[in-house]
């Protein structure tokens, strides 16, 4: 349609914008990639479930090294405990991973890979860009360890008070599994990005702030608490601590990299609205008249 009298040109083509590297994932631990992160070279493949691959990367068996190392193994009686108190830690872990995959399935995004690996897991998933879609897609994984708090409680008062004669092997294991499984929900809703809680609150800014603004702050915490935990592991001399905070800050700090390119990819979408806008609007200066 033309407005009477004025020929419009034709109307421009609107340019792409866009993040030159391709798949950015939604990761557990991370948003988006970086090498450090488990790939599927360097993991085997277990089984599949609801279309989605499990693997698990060959370093998570540092895992068993470290709960021997630990001596946490000694309050057993048989080792075959420490063995079924590590299978639930992967299964705990699987259910979370499990949560975030199929949420983002289920606003329609895209998983279909999740790695297991010493510092938790990873479910590769990319949910729409769009707030509520990614905030359902994060917050999906801690709500699995939330059901499992009340469930793993009353295992516990169970085993401790209800029924008798229960094995010290059984009592200690149920009481290992809900600790751990509270620590776990607490420490990752740690409002510290790339941790679920950091990306739950990168979520909840977007609709206020926009995508961009709201990573570039939560990645900036990330930096901080990252500088702040590494350094104070490093003089306790906590390496597990350390090998975290270089993992957080690392994965921050890549977060703050593509905050930045996203401003950019904002502003140059505003820009294009704004030329497609005048174009419709017939003051059609800019364009190329054609006779
Ligand atoms: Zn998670």
């Amino acid at each position: 349609m033309m407005a009477s009298g004025k020929r419009l040109g034709p109307r421009p083509a609107p340019f792409r914008v866009g993040l030159r590297r391709k798949p950015i994932y939604w990761c557990d631990t991370c948003a988006y990639t970086l090498p450090m992160l488990p790939q599927q070279q360097g993991s085997f493949p277990l089984f599949n479930a609801f279309g989605i691959q499990v693997l698990v990367h060959w370093s998570w068996f540092i895992l068993p090294v470290l709960v021997f190392q630990s001596g946490h193994h000694r309050q057993f009686s048989s080792q075959v405990w420490t063995a079924i108190e590590l299978l639930t830690i992967f299964g705990i872990v699987l259910m979370h991973e499990f949560g975030h995959a199929l949420a983002c399935r289920s606003v329609g995004g895209k998983a279909d890979r999740i790695v297991l690996w010493p510092l938790g897991g990873v479910a590769y998933v990319q949910p729409p860009q769009r707030p509520g879609a990614v905030l359902w897609s994060i917050i999906a994984g801690p709500l699995v360890n939330a059901i499992l708090v009340p469930i793993l409680f009353l295992a516990d008062m169970a085993v401790n008070h209800w029924i008798a004669g229960v094995s010290p092997d059984v009592i200690r294991y149920v009481h290992w599994m809900y600790v751990l499984n509270l620590v776990l929900l607490i420490f990752n809703m740690l409002p510290v990005y790339p941790l679920d809680g950091g990306q739950t609150l990168h979520a909840i800014l977007w609709y206020f702030i926009g995508r961009a603004r709201s990573l570039q702050i939560v990645a900036t915490i990330g930096i901080v608490v990252a500088v702040a935990a590494g350094a104070w592991a490093a003089y306790t001399n906590n390496t597990w601590f350390v090998i975290m905070a270089v993992f957080v800050g690392l994965q921050a700090f890549q977060g703050w990299r593509v905050s930045q390119i996203l401003v950019r990819v904002e502003a140059a979408e505003r820009d294009e609205r704004e030329r497609q806008r005048r174009w419709m609007e017939g003051g059609a200066d800019d364009f190329e008249q054609r006779g």
